[in-house]
């Protein structure tokens, strides 16, 4: 079998970013109670590795920002990488907690666009996934703007054809999806000013596998609740390539659906921790199809390496 190491794959700056300060304000308070606003980034071992720590995460499904701060009584509150609205930032600091925000510069600058064109005037029209915390920041942040999930939901929008438009989005689709979502929206709205505000960290990991020619799977590590991690998976099957594996950690891997003669890639998102997409990639590269080792135990201790 020959395993491809795709690259570049894994951590982006903010989650780096993200998990840097989380661990420096332990170090700084270490009898603080920490809470993360959501999840710090979406991979459940970091949310275990962190709560190892005690760093605690709220993250109750379908609660927004605000409601999971009710939970939070004291101490000092990390918000995600995903950004927050303006309003959750006056509540925590209304209840008397010091926040601390790990929000990417990537998705503050799609905030800062839209904030500019609102004090313009402009429409806005916003691309992202229903739910996501990303995209449930900026609804949250932003009175009046367009949030249009897909393609179909285009042809629905009625916009004002004398106002100004700004078009942008969710950091993390896929750039093929978005590419035509964008064009139906320059066909429908010429006067638009698009900007595709996919950050460079998606992109590249997201141009990698289109790179790849020929292969027989593709490994996508990650978390299920990942989108950058299922847009990977999603590329790989616009690229024709017949076997995706959607896998956690390398225990998920069954190898009975491997055959020998195939080209394997391997990649992850960029909320996978680096550890354990090595993980997947040594043990393949020096797999015995025939006679298979058994799988190393995760070790919890390097999930934040
Ligand atoms: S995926 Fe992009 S926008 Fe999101 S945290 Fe990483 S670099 Fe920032």
């Amino acid at each position: 079998m020959k395993i491809i190491d795709i690259k570049p794959r894994g951590y982006c700056k903010g989650v780096v970013r993200a998990i840097i300060l989380a661990k420096k304000t332990r170090q700084e308070y270490p009898n603080e109670p920490i809470s993360i606003l959501g999840s710090l980034v979406h991979n459940k071992y970091i949310v275990a590795a962190l709560e190892k720590k005690g760093i605690k995460t709220i993250n109750t499904p379908f609660k927004s920002r605000l409601e999971l701060l009710d939970e939070v009584e004291a101490g000092i509150v990390i918000f995600s990488a995903h950004g927050v609205s303006t309003e959750v930032k006056q509540a925590a600091q209304e209840k008397g907690l010091m926040y601390l925000d790990a929000t990417c510069e990537d998705v503050q600058s799609t905030h800062d666009l839209i904030k500019e064109a609102k004090e313009k005037e402009s429409e806005v029209i916003y691309i992202g996934k229903k739910n996501h915390p990303e995209s449930l920041a900026v609804v949250e942040s932003f009175d009046n703007i367009h949030f249009v999930t897909s393609i179909d939901e285009i042809n629905q929008l009625q916009i004002d054809l004398d106002k100004p438009l700004i078009v942008t989005n969710q950091t993390t689709l896929s750039t093929l999806e978005i590419a035509n979502i964008l064009n139906k929206i320059s066909e429908k709205y010429p006067h638009a000013d698009i900007n595709n505000e996919i950050c460079l960290a998606t992109r590249v990991r997201q141009e990698a596998i289109i790179k790849q020619q020929d292969l027989d799977a593709l490994i996508v590590v990650g978390d299920p609740t990942s989108n950058n991690t299922a847009m990977l998976a999603r590329i790989g099957k616009d690229q024709n390539i017949q076997n995706i594996f959607r896998i956690e950690t390398l225990h998920d891997l069954d190898l009975r659906l491997f055959k020998r003669h195939w080209t394997v890639g391997i990649t992850s998102g960029a909320s996978t921790p680096n550890y354990l997409t090595n993980m997947v990639v040594d043990y393949m590269k020096d797999l015995n199809i025939d006679n298979p080792s058994l799988y190393p135990e995760i070790d919890f201790e390097r999930i934040l390496d």
